[in-house]
């Protein structure tokens, strides 16, 4: 009701959002939750995502209020090694080149756990992320330390989880409804939103905001004048939603600009995906292969890492190569490690190098079976394990593969052309430890709250994977808790 005045209002209902209305509905005031999309369509980037969080933990046993069906049988099997608060941290900081904030990285990683408890008490379920990170060795099933769980059908699962509980709580949620500004009273306080509906412009008065309107990776225009040249024209993994305008009005109003502005999150995609929400398409089984560009050219370390701390950077690598396209090339011993993505979508195979080249247009077919024999001729004889850094790596060629790198010896051979793909950006407004908004002085906004994608400061050149939508948790709770004590600090 555009009458009334609602404590909290939250623009953008994805995970950072919903997680915002939760919490504010939980401090005991009245959450308008406002999204521009329709209703069937609803989440964001969060409905696009794979569901998996990156959190703390002790055990296997710290899992287990999150996975209620897991008999001691399984359980003696998953190898889950320890996550500890200073592992996590270090892990931001090392990714981003040192450049994160520390202040927002250590509430992320103090809160992780907790935040994950929260929102299985709000309804989300939860799995173990067997297909996606775990190694089968033997018997054992091994992932990597942090990223064990995700949920139950991932981000499309978080979201339905979500949006039911929100509504019996009592959480009004319109659709259709974009926000196009800020209201402002005369005192610099914010005071409500004004948003484009299918009835026209209709301002809404509230006591507090939330921007949770994620980034600006859906606009090609924002991309290329933020991000730089050729960033037009990549692949939308998420959202055709996330156009930025709540960021743009957030700036206009005094925000402060904060973080990796030219920066972004960009993974390998099939080449011949869709040009918006191709969030299936990824090819994340670099490590295992080698990759080649249009010359016949390897262009990248394969093995640098395992694929969760590399495969944010590998879109802008990408990018900069000739036709924005490469190549990934596996043979019959590493075809059944590649993920399940990889059995759908664009490729091409044959029992040569030379013919599985030549049947890709431009692709320099005789370059390509020097580099693939030059490869080959550099490994070492190291045993191939995937479940950890195994040294299996190559001697005297640039660049070196430094782990899982076997030789490309067994037909058939498989290619499949890869192109960049955006996932979100990195740059934000500025918050306080308590999600306040800072205007361009350092000085809170008042009345102005924000979480997830559309804060800045958190990610820079590269991430974690599992950190956005812990990001998101994380944030979205504080914001709304803040916004709710705020509101009802300022009832009359
Ligand atoms: C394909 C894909 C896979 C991913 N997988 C993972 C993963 O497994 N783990 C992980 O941690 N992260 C993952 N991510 C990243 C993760 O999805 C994001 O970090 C997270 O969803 C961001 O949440 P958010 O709430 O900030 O934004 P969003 O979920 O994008 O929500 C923003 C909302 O704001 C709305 N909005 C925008 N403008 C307006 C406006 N003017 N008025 C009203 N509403 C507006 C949008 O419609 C949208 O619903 C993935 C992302 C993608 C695209």
């Amino acid at each position: 009701m555009a009458g009334k005045i609602h404590d909290v209002i939250v623009i953008g209902a994805g995970n950072a959002g919903l997680s915002a209305a939760l919490a504010a509905r939980q401090a005991e005031t009245s959450v308008l939750l406002l999204d521009k999309c329709p209703k069937s369509v609803r989440g964001g980037n969060t409905r696009f995502s794979g569901g998996g969080f990156r959190f703390t933990y002790s055990s296997l046993d710290d899992m287990r209020p999150m996975l209620p069906g897991l008999t001691d049988e399984e359980a003696a099997k998953m190898e889950v090694g320890t996550y500890s608060t200073a592992v996590f941290f270090e892990d931001v900081m090392q990714v981003t080149e040192y450049a994160a904030d520390k202040k927002l990285t250590n509430i992320l990683v103090d809160q992780s756990y907790a935040t994950v408890r929260w929102l299985t008490d709000l309804n989300v379920k939860w799995i173990l992320s067997t297909s996606t990170h775990a190694v089968k060795m033997g018997e054992k099933i091994k992932f990597p330390s942090g990223r064990v769980i995700s949920v139950n059908d991932g981000g499309l699962g978080l979201v339905e989880m979500l949006f039911p509980t929100a509504e019996n709580k009592g959480i009004e949620i319109i659709y259709e409804a974009k926000a196009t500004g800020l209201i402002v009273d005369k005192k610099g306080k914010v005071a409500g939103v004004r948003v484009q509906t299918r009835d026209g412009s209709v301002d809404f008065k509230s006591r507090a905001v939330v921007l949770a309107a994620g980034g600006f990776e859906a606009n090609p225009e924002m991309r290329a004048r933020y991000l730089g040249t050729g960033w037009d024209l990549v692949k939308v993994r998420g959202s055709r939603y996330n156009s930025g305008e709540v960021l743009s009005f957030a700036l206009g109003l005094g925000a402060q600009p904060i973080g990796h502005w030219s920066g972004c999150h960009a993974v390998l995609v099939d080449a011949k995906a869709p040009d918006v929400e191709c969030a299936y398409e990824h090819r994340y089984s670099y490590p295992y292969g080698i990759m080649v560009d249009i010359n016949g050219k390897r262009f990248a370390d394969e093995g640098e890492d395992f694929f969760s701390y590399t495969y944010a950077k590998c879109g802008r690598e990408v990018l900069r190569l000739p036709w924005r396209t490469a190549y990934q090339i596996f043979d019959s011993k590493t075809r059944p490690l590649l993920r399940s993505e990889y059995n759908r979508g664009f490729h091409v195979f044959a029992d040569t190098i030379e013919a599985l080249a030549k049947k890709l247009p431009g692709l320099d077919w005789e370059n390509v079976v020097k580099t693939v024999s030059a490869f080959n001729d550099a490994v070492n004889d190291a045993p191939f394990d995937p479940s950890k850094h195994d040294g299996k790596c190559t001697q005297g060629i640039t660049p070196m593969k430094s782990h899982w790198a076997q030789r490309l010896d067994t037909p058939p051979f498989y290619a499949f052309p890869v192109t960049c793909g955006i996932t979100f950006t990195f740059g934000g407004v500025g918050i306080t430890e308590k999600a306040e908004v800072l205007d361009t002085s350092g000085n809170v906004i008042s009345g102005l709250f924000a979480a997830g994608e559309i804060t800045g400061g958190s990610f820079f050149h590269n991430y974690p994977g599992g950190s956005g939508l812990m990001k998101g948790a994380v944030f979205g709770r504080l914001a709304g808790t803040s916004a709710g004590g705020f509101a009802k600090a300022t009832r009359a």
